[in-house]
């Protein structure tokens, strides 16, 4: 399911870290409440705004690259993997509120996972390596906020920092929407104008504009999947503003909702990996497409 995109709904009830069944269920039907996305103050020292907003009209460093080289060197793209494998044991911890700069939200979420167990976490984990890969054949500098590597998180302060810090050219986190059966297709999760506290996504609305068109398109031709049925009015496209990992980045940002964990037909394509690899084929040529203009 979607990190928080559910709107702001009531808090999740935790759940004892030993009730993983139980927790995986819970957390299907809230939505992410927070995880997803959140943002956190510039960690970088630049304040927002200070820094050219990369556009596909703006090939910045790539402009420069000599020709012949690899088509993204020179060009950080940030991967934010949504969830963690570790939150289900962890409730206490991603349920600490943070601030998001709009308003405070749980750290980070559980996720949705299918009705056989195959979780959120595990499948934003594997997307995100095989667009690791292909982001890294291009030539890029690919960061991930997380690998799995720690217990739980980053909270989503956290992981909006990290794509901030390393003053990503594009950032794109991973997810799959935990919505009612019957409720298909993918969608592209785009930052509204937001201002408050740390929060100010004046600069990133456009540039996160086009790199999300380009996301859209270009996953829609990969797998074949249609725009979601139930949110974005059939454009694959969505406009939030309650993600902290949105709200508090400074870099282009969007959110991939790959398919619905909860859907059986969508369902099939999402634990399939050569699905799944179509899936990080398309994330890849959209942010290629956006930073080559
Ligand atoms: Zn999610």
């Amino acid at each position: 399911m979607h990190h928080d995109d559910s709107p702001p709904a009531p808090r999740p009830r935790r759940r004892p870290a030993s009730a993983l069944a139980l927790a995986v269920s819970a957390a299907a039907v809230l939505a992410c409440a927070s995880a997803c996305g959140a943002p956190s103050g510039p960690a970088d020292g630049a304040p927002p705004g200070t820094r050219p907003a990369p556009g596909p009209s703006a090939p910045s460093a790539a402009g420069s690259a000599p020709a012949g080289a690899a088509p993204l060197a020179g060009r950080t793209v940030v991967i934010d993997p949504g969830h963690n494998p570790g939150n289900f044991a962890h409730t206490r911890e991603i349920n600490r509120p943070v601030d998001i700069g709009t308003n405070r939200k749980e750290c980070d979420t559980t996720g949705t996972s299918t009705n056989s167990g195959y979780t959120e976490a595990a499948f934003t984990l594997d997307v995100s390596h095989r667009l690791r890969t292909l982001l890294r054949e291009l030539g890029a500098t690919v960061v991930l906020t997380h690998d799995a590597d720690r217990p739980y998180g980053p909270c989503i302060d956290e992981r909006a920092r990290l794509g901030n810090a390393a003053r990503a050219d594009a950032v794109v986190s991973v997810h799959a929407d935990g919505s009612a059966a019957g409720n298909r297709g993918f969608h592209v999760i785009l930052p509204a104008a937001v201002k408050g506290g740390t929060a100010d996504t004046a600069p990133i609305v456009g540039p996160s504009r086009s790199l999300g068109v380009n996301v859209a398109r270009e996953f829609a031709r990969a797998t074949g999947s249609a725009p979601a049925n139930y949110v974005g009015g059939g454009t694959g496209l969505d406009v939030r503003e309650d993600l902290g990992g949105l709200n508090l980045s400074t870099v282009p940002k969007v959110f991939v909702e790959c398919g619905n964990m909860r859907d059986p037909k969508d369902v099939a394509l999402l634990t399939d990996a050569a699905w799944r690899q179509k899936a990080a084929q398309g994330i890849a040529a959209g942010v290629r497409t956006y930073l080559r203009g």
